[in-house]
């Protein structure tokens, strides 16, 4: 870990989203140091998400006969289709809430993590979950549709049993307007798509490359172990992923998890989506955020984040660990 002690602290900005971000190396902590320890399974609640109880849940779709993936309404929705679509301009702004909720179970196994789900299965994920957002958008007034995952207690898990959350808003704002933004900037101002540049500006964070996937450590990584998976080629909606693109994505996403689990242990993480389909400059791209910090002062008061994990640092962990595992 020479480099690491070779690190500043630093203020970066990220080419994404124009946020700032504190890299702060903790020099007493090494990555392995973030390990967190296996968690205790709930037991004795009744899941709604288990095979025998679907009838606790509204059912969207399903794969497989016996399901091996289901799409239900979420039951505790920010958005719902009933809420009017209205917008107040005056000093107080805002968007009513209308919008679409949807839950996808990513299997009927109560406690099998996500990570551990098998390739072909992952991909079944992936399958349905382009489905869904393809659905969403034909919905009427749907401008942006928003795919997550949060997994385990820190990341905000409110279910343990694995599953994937999608959103359907009729506004495009937040980090999908930023980095819509900046795209759009970075075309300007050099007549090309900013992650075709991703090779060049992550040269000294990439974690995995195969042919048609790019994983990097991003630059001004907000969280210790973030990571972000590319396709090479300009894709900026789900929907266009050929066949070997998704093949390619499921196995980069498997191995990124396989080796955060190795050097992290059982940690909570985010992985979020940035897709959009109106958006032809807009280059598609997956987040993932381990949960191994709690955000606090400088994080909600400022806005920045403070990351004691350099993404070099993680980088440099990353390739050591990934040897152990293949
Ligand atoms: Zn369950
Ligand atoms: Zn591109």
């Amino acid at each position: 870990m020479d480099d690491a002690t070779d690190l500043r602290n630093e203020i970066r900005k990220d080419y994404r989203t124009g946020r700032f971000v504190i890299i702060a190396p903790d020099r007493d902590r090494r990555p392995e140091d973030f390990f967190q320890s296996e968690k205790e399974p709930k037991i004795g609640i009744k899941c709604p998400f288990d095979p025998g109880n679907e009838s606790m849940t509204t059912e969207i779709m399903r794969i497989g006969n016996p399901w091996k993936i289901r799409v239900v309404e979420n039951r505790y929705p920010e958005f719902s289709p009933d809420i009017p679509l209205e917008e107040g301009s005056g000093k107080l702004e805002y968007i009513s809430g209308y919008g679409y909720n949807e839950v996808l179970i990513d299997t009927p196994i109560h406690n099998l993590a996500f990570d551990k789900l098998k390739n072909e299965d992952m991909r079944l994920w992936l399958d349905a979950l382009i489905e869904r957002e393809a659905d969403l958008y034909t919905k009427n007034y749907i401008k942006y549709v928003q795919i997550f995952k949060n997994s385990g207690p820190e990341a905000g898990e409110s279910m343990v049993h694995p599953h994937t959350q999608i959103m359907a808003w009729s506004e495009i704002i937040g980090s999908i307007k930023d980095e819509i933004d900046r795209i759009k900037d970075y075309k300007d101002r050099y007549n090309k798509c900013l992650y075709e540049d991703l090779g060049e500006l992550e040269e000294n964070r990439i974690l995995l490359e195969t042919d048609r996937m790019i994983a990097v450590a991003p630059y001004a990584s907000r969280f210790a172990g973030e990571s972000m998976i590319v396709p090479k080629r300009h894709v900026s909606y789900l929907q266009d992923l050929t066949v070997e693109e998704k093949d390619d994505f499921v196995n980069t996403l498997k191995m990124i998890l396989k080796v955060n689990r190795n050097l992290f242990g059982d940690l909570s993480y985010n992985l979020c989506f940035h897709d959009i389909k109106s958006e032809p400059d807009f280059h598609l791209h997956l987040e993932i955020y381990p949960r191994l910090s709690i955000p606090a002062g400088v994080e909600f008061g400022q806005d920045v984040f403070v990351n004691q994990l350099p993404p070099e640092v993680y980088t440099e962990t990353f390739a050591q660990k990934l040897k152990e595992v293949t």
